[in-house]
């Protein structure tokens, strides 16, 4: 079995709904006792959320990638990067580590491929759903038609992540109202959405809607268990 290196903390929340689904899904292929093989670097979430806000990308590609190179030199043979959002500085990371990365939107972007789905809609953060870095390569690599909540509804969608979700909030009413924005992605073509951040799935899962819906983080922490093992 091959070590998963994490790089966690954006937010923690997320990290730990990591945690339990890559042993869990160890746990399940192989039975027994077995449990993953992990080596995780949790950073400080609250300046990376600043750098983000004023848009210094390099501040946080330069946390991220010697946060990376840690996780390598505790013997990780490939890393995990636990939030969409972050895959922003990918390539930055990816130029600093010899370990491979295993990309947050492939994983998602073969589940969907392999589940016949052509146009999907994207919830995530505003960077996630309004710039190119994870959008285009969902288009790009795979052919995907992307949509994306109107810009109240994204706004709402980016408020309840930072404000409730990374803080382990969970609402009532935030939940009716990621339901309502799934439902009109729905009613405006998409064959599923994209739980594009790696918290949502906090808030809503499967058995709160009929519209299909992909977890990254459970995708993610799936494809790292089969790469794994
Ligand atoms: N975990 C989130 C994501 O998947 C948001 C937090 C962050 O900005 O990294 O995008």
């Amino acid at each position: 079995m091959k070590t998963i290196g994490l790089l966690g903390g954006m937010s923690w929340e997320s990290t730990v709904s990591y945690y339990r689904a890559i042993n869990e899904g160890v746990k399940n292929a192989l039975g027994g006792l077995h449990s993953a093989r992990i080596v995780l670097y949790s950073v400080d979430f609250d300046p990376i959320e600043k750098l983000q806000r004023k848009g210094d990308w390099e501040g946080t590609a330069e946390i991220l990638s010697e946060a990376a190179l840690s996780v390598q030199s505790a013997g990780a043979d490939f890393l995990v990067i636990c939030t969409n959002t972050m895959h922003k500085v990918a390539p930055q990371i990816e130029d600093t580590i010899d370990i491979p990365l295993l990309h947050i939107a492939d994983a998602t972007a073969e589940s969907l491929v392999h589940n016949g789905i052509k146009k999907v809609g994207l919830l995530g953060t505003a960077f996630t759903m309004e710039q190119d870095f994870y959008k285009g390569r969902l288009i790009q690599k795979y052919g995907l038609t992307v949509l994306v909540p109107n810009k109240e509804d994204r706004k709402a969608v980016h408020k309840i992540i930072f404000q409730e979700l990374c803080l382990g909030k969970i609402r009532i009413d935030s939940k009716a109202t990621y339901l309502h924005i799934i439902d009109s992605l729905a009613d405006q073509g998409a064959e599923a959405v994209i739980l594009g951040c790696t918290e949502i799935g906090m808030l809503v899962n499967q058995s709160d809607t009929t519209v299909k819906l992909f977890d990254t983080t459970a995708v993610h922490a799936e494809k790292a268990v089969a790469y794994a093992i």
